[in-house]
């Protein structure tokens, strides 16, 4: 039997059924509809912040979850009892162990290469190139699928407890989550800096590295991420701004990335007055027939859903949405109805078709699961699109879509939906997920 219990008093709070118990206590398959539940069920646990107590024993083993790498495990608490060896407890989270240490040998970093983009043709200043990132989503821009990687390993796309909706908290997880990963052969953490306020210190590591290095061919790409307020293309490049926040008030500063970047806009549905806006630009020092200059080698920009949460969307019907989850995460939470909301930054595979799926949000619980979508757009052709994806997207959950509708009332062409419409249709959608009558 395996009991929830309170840390201090060690109250049972629940105790597990027979197949919650069989689910926590076997491994789940990567990708798995038993790995998702697993997920689901260990992080309302773990959020409650429970222990795990199992009778195998006359000393019953006192278990908790720990989050190692971002993955959720269950650990025994040393000298808190023991598992016999029968117990299936004891099995994984011995055999769990030794895995680790395999997975680590393989080494999990992932690289992200620029040298090539470093080089690409110089673009027209006065028409910088505007590629939609819409189109296919197979061929996503180097720079989005980096931040994608980036803020998923940090949990950034997640609506929960677990990461204070705090614009520092999330920024300094993004930093750790960069210890991650590598950029080029350095590792992304040394080569990345927050903020355009950092642009000059970002240029003089490069000046530095270039005085200090014989092979000038293979100075290491700088990587800078900032929030911005604005961005505007002029004769001299892109001018992006951005509003440095302290306790003493609100400066805010410009800088001008150089006429030859290239630029990609997420997709062509925002403009620059939707900020917030996440930006990521290269800084290489461009030796190509003997230029030998420091300049931007490529900047990719998209809409955040708040300055808090830093999570990425692509219009505003998307940004009211993921906004309104938090207001249902809250809600539900102080009632004891424990949500996992997620934004995927990356498509996944639908597990019956193999479809590569992109659901704007997925909601679940310890019973259900549901994906919501915002459409953007009511044209055809992308309704055609959006729609042949839901029956892929059914292979995981229960589908609720958002469709605005041609506004009456607004100039031609403008789409609506109201905030409260958007609000009903989430709240909808947590019913479902938590099994919830009306
Ligand atoms: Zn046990």
């Amino acid at each position: 039997m395996i009991d929830l219990i309170t840390k201090e008093e060690a109250t049972v709070v629940y105790t597990l059924n027979s197949s919650e118990r069989q689910l926590l206590s076997t491994k789940a398959i990567k990708g798995s509809e038993n790995e998702q539940a697993q997920v689901v069920l260990l992080s309302s646990i773990k959020q409650e912040s429970l222990w795990l107590r199992c009778d195998c024993t006359n000393d019953p083993a006192i278990m908790t979850i720990r989050n190692r790498d971002g993955n959720l495990h269950l650990v025994n608490i040393h000298n808190r009892g023991h598992h016999s060896e029968q117990c299936a407890f004891y099995k994984l989270i011995n055999n769990k162990d030794k895995e680790k240490t395999a997975h680590e040998k393989l080494g999990m970093k992932q690289s992200f290469n620029f040298h090539k983009l470093a080089t690409e043709k110089k673009v027209d200043p006065e028409a910088p190139i505007v590629k939609s990132g819409q189109k296919n989503k197979q061929s996503e821009d180097t720079l989005y699928r980096l931040i994608a990687c980036l803020f998923e390993s940090a949990g950034i796309n997640e609506i929960s407890s677990r990461i204070p909706l705090v614009y520092k908290e999330r920024v300094k997880r993004i930093l750790s989550a960069a210890e991650q990963f590598r950029l080029g052969s350095k590792s992304l953490r040394s080569e990345m800096f927050w903020g355009i306020v950092n642009h000059a210190k970002a240029y003089e590591a490069i000046e530095k590295e270039i005085s200090d290095k014989t092979d000038i061919n293979n100075v290491p790409t700088k990587l800078i991420l900032s929030v911005i307020d604005n961005y505007d293309f002029t004769d001299m490049g892109m001018t992006v701004s951005s509003t440095i926040r302290n306790p003493s008030g609100e400066k805010k500063i410009n800088i001008t990335l150089d006429a030859d970047c290239k630029v990609v806009l997420a997709n062509k549905r925002f403009t620059s007055e939707d900020a917030p806006f996440i930006l990521a630009y290269t800084l290489i020092y461009d030796t190509k027939d003997n230029r030998n200059i420091i300049r931007v080698g490529r900047a990719y920009i998209r809409p955040l859903a708040s300055i808090h949460n830093l999570i990425p969307c692509d219009n505003r019907f998307e940004r009211s949405a993921i906004n309104k989850c938090e207001s249902v995460y809250d809600y539900n939470k102080k009632r004891g109805n424990i949500l996992k909301i997620v934004r995927p930054l990356l498509s996944i595979s639908a597990p019956i078709s193999h479809q590569a799926i992109r659901p704007d949000i997925i909601m679940h619980s310890a019973y259900n699961k549901a994906i919501i979508n915002v459409f953007a757009n009511s044209e055809e052709e992308y309704l055609k699109v959006r729609h042949g994806q839901t029956q892929y997207m059914e292979e995981i959950a229960q589908v609720y879509n958002i469709t605005p509708e041609q506004s009456n009332d607004t100039q031609e062409g403008q789409l609506t939906i109201s905030d409260g419409n958007i609000h009903e249709i989430i709240k909808a959608s947590a019913k479902f997920v938590l099994n919830i009558e009306d």
